[in-house]
């Protein structure tokens, strides 16, 4: 039991194709470029997006970071955006949270336009999820339906439990999947208080977890044979780890992410193909 899911094989397939896709908007003069806004200093959000950066350049995205004061309102960051919105030569807009304190995340998001919308965070981006028609959704969401299409599964009548609803990765995730017909079950933080997390997390043959607590799941509330997602980033001492108690429970899974190196390269493999696709949407191409 316990085959790995890897990663990074399933990440560098997408790339592959995005590859692809660039060298032809190339081709015909397009180079797409994506815009970070970042607002204050933050250590953790500067990893992340010296990473981005990087994968941005390799495949042939330029990644440029707008650096804004974290002292700024929220109409002054809505304006930096409306710029970018109009700049024809910014083709992706990355909004870097958490924003200051008093600001409307929802609203600032909402402000990206849905053609730039490289996150997928915009309504009416995550409005096409709900119509069954996604284009570019959440990029961890989209990275767990990946996973899910790379080992083949049938997902029709399947037992699927969602741990955490959050709207970035279980809300989407579990309508993603209903919509291929499994018996999608949202649990969160209700579902533990009710003590009724193990009950339903021992009848998923598809456990996907997006929590952010380590070993939330214990390796023995997995159900023989069931595939297991684990989204969850956790640093327990210089470790990073799930939510899921990994080692106990690839004995019972059929298949399981590791953490790290399971959704993770996956959710940026996949911020790149929304680039392309929003690149190629708004030239026409
Ligand atoms: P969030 O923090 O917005 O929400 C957490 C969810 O967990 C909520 O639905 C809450 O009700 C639920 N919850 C909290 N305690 C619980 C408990 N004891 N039992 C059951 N449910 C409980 O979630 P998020 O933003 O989706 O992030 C979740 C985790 O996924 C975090 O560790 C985050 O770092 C990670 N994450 C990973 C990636 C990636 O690319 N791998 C991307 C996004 C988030």
């Amino acid at each position: 039991m316990g085959n790995l899911i890897d990663g990074k094989i399933i990440a560098e397939k997408i790339k592959e194709e995005v590859k692809k896709e660039i060298e032809h908007l190339k081709s015909k003069g397009i180079i797409p470029k994506l815009i970070a806004v970042s607002l204050g200093e933050n250590p953790a959000s500067m990893v992340y997006m010296n990473q981005q950066k990087k994968n941005c350049e390799k495949i042939g995205i330029n990644y440029e970071i707008l650096s804004l004061s974290e002292n700024i309102d929220e109409s002054g960051i809505i304006e930096n955006i409306d710029r970018l919105n109009k700049n024809q030569e910014v083709s992706g807009i990355i909004l870097q949270l958490p924003l200051p304190k008093g600001v409307d995340t929802r609203k600032v998001q909402s402000k990206i336009s849905p053609e730039k919308d490289v996150e997928g965070v915009n309504p009416t981006n995550m409005g096409w999820i709900v119509y069954g028609k996604p284009f570019v959704g959440p990029c961890t969401a989209l990275a767990v339906k990946e996973i899910i299409n790379y080992l083949g599964i049938d997902l029709y009548g399947k037992e699927v439990v969602m741990v955490g609803h959050s709207d970035i990765v279980g809300k989407p995730v579990a309508l993603l999947l209903v919509d291929k017909f499994a018996t999608t079950t949202i649990c969160h933080i209700g579902t533990s208080d009710a003590g009724k997390l193990e009950e339903h997390v021992k009848r998923a043959e598809i456990l996907i977890v997006a929590v952010g607590k380590a070993n939330l799941i214990p390796g023995d509330w997995i159900r023989e044979g069931a595939i297991v997602i684990d989204v969850g980033i956790n640093k327990v001492g210089d470790k990073i780890v799930g939510d899921v108690e990994f080692e106990k429970a690839k004995e019972k899974a059929s298949w399981i992410t590791p953490v790290p190196g399971g959704v993770g390269p996956i959710t940026t493999a996949i911020l790149l193909r929304n680039t392309v696709l929003l690149t190629k949407l708004q030239k026409g191409v």
